[in-house]
């Protein structure tokens, strides 16, 4: 077999860079290994329409027509079990042997769960991938009583959507405040006050969870209480599958070190999505966007050293009851100011001591998080302007 590309991962960035590389004009042998049997799919439908919808369509990447002109030779369901970069050959779990003259690396993650007891129980869910939403979506259609475990992101999807079905929901946090990771306080609190309102039972700062059964149902114990729901999700975060970077020996950090163009320590490797860490934030960020555009930009480096590099700021978004939640940037530890504006959108601006925006969060507000990329980006100083003002209008910044 000829040496080609080799994509390690069957998800959104791996689907991305399989469909620049060809945008862009490779023309020779393309391989993709993944673990699931489908199509490249989007995740972020799983935690809403495919569990709200009837009968959900699985959210695939690109249609039929697009999917077939890539040309791609497909080793699924199947793992890679290890990268000889000596020989530059990829090991699969079936015995074969793909050899590469470029790899990227894909592989996402895998949910977590807060013990061995948790994965045997029938009644508790996780969700990352199409089969888990489906599992989930019957639950829920018989479901009275819903225990969120976690309260971030995916934990506060699957509340409000399990509330959209009129379930009763308790989430289950261990920090002080929801999504605590990933906003200042101020958002978190204004995420428990939305969730209140719909109904939803919060316990923050929950301490240490137990689960156990009765009946064939778990119960979910913390803070000397104990409680019987119908069934448990727990959304507390992913494990990275880095297991194949680190036994081909790459440099790691929070993921795999990547610089802007996504190129890991060995230059014949690369490393797209979840698993790559911002070139410049030096995090995993896991979200849509960055799988997406880090992975395009990647593949329009393997293809031609002098594209340009990865280097936008991490952003994200979030659809839970009626809104549309932006975030814009990462609040850094110490010494900001959260300026809050409310008007018919609420907005959260989070400035750094240099009058930098290190993060906008916008309620029902897609333009000024359109105009913050542009701030950002420029670094623009923004402590002096009355961004609180509901009379000022953000677009005169233009
Ligand atoms: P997440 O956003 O990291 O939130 C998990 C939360 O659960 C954290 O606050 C975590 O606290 C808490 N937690 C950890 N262990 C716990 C325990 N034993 N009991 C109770 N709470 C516990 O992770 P996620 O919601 O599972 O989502 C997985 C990944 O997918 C994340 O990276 C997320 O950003 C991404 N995602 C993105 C979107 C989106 O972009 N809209 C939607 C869904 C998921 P600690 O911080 O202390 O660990």
């Amino acid at each position: 077999m000829t040496a080609g590309i080799v994509i390690i991962g069957g998800g959104q960035a791996a689907g991305w860079a399989a469909k620049t590389l060809r945008d862009q004009g490779w023309q020779g042998e393309l391989s993709v290994v993944a673990d699931e049997p489908w199509d490249f799919y989007e995740r972020p439908p799983l935690s809403k329409a495919a569990l709200l919808e009837t009968s959900p369509a699985m959210p695939h990447l690109f249609s039929g027509d697009v999917l077939s002109a890539l040309n791609i030779t497909w080793y699924r369901p199947q793992r890679a079990e290890a990268i000889l970069r000596d020989e530059k050959v990829v090991v699969l779990n079936s015995g074969e042997r793909l050899p590469y003259q470029q790899l990227l690396i894909a592989t996402g993650g895998r949910a977590r769960l807060p013990g061995a007891a948790w994965q045997e129980h029938p009644q508790v869910y996780t969700l990352r991938h199409w089969e888990d939403a489906r599992r989930l979506k019957q639950r829920l259609a018989e479901c009275r009583s819903l225990a969120v475990v976690g309260g971030g992101w995916i934990g506060l999807e699957i509340a409000a959507s399990a509330r959209r079905l009129g379930i009763a929901v308790t989430v289950f946090e261990q920090q002080a405040a929801l999504c605590q990771r990933s906003v200042s306080a101020p958002v978190s609190a204004a995420l428990l006050q939305m969730h209140q309102q719909q109904g939803v039972t919060l316990h923050c700062a929950c301490g240490p969870i137990s689960l156990a059964d009765d009946g064939g149902l778990p119960v979910i114990a913390c803070g000397g209480q104990a409680q019987r729901f119908d069934a448990v999700v727990v959304g507390i975060g992913v494990d990275l599958n880095l297991e194949l970077a680190r036994q081909a020996d790459l440099a790691i950090e929070q993921g795999i070190v990547v610089d802007a163009q996504g190129r890991t320590s060995d230059p014949a490797i690369f490393a797209a999505g979840d698993v790559a860490q911002h070139p410049d934030y030096r995090l995993c960020l896991q979200s849509w966007a960055f799988a997406q555009n880090q992975a395009i930009s990647t593949a329009r480096a393997m293809l031609d050293a002098s594209a340009a590099g990865y280097s936008d700021a991490p952003w994200l978004w979030s659809d839970q009851y009626q809104h549309n939640i932006q975030i814009l940037g990462i609040p850094q530890p110490d010494g900001e100011t959260v300026v809050r504006r409310s008007q018919n959108s609420e907005l959260f601006f989070t400035l750094k001591t240099d009058g930098t925006l290190s993060q906008l969060v916008a309620f029902n507000d897609a333009r000024t998080i359109k105009l913050a990329k542009r701030w950002m980006a420029a670094g623009r100083v923004l402590q002096d302007i009355p961004l609180a003002d509901p009379d000022f209008s953000l677009m005169s910044l233009r």
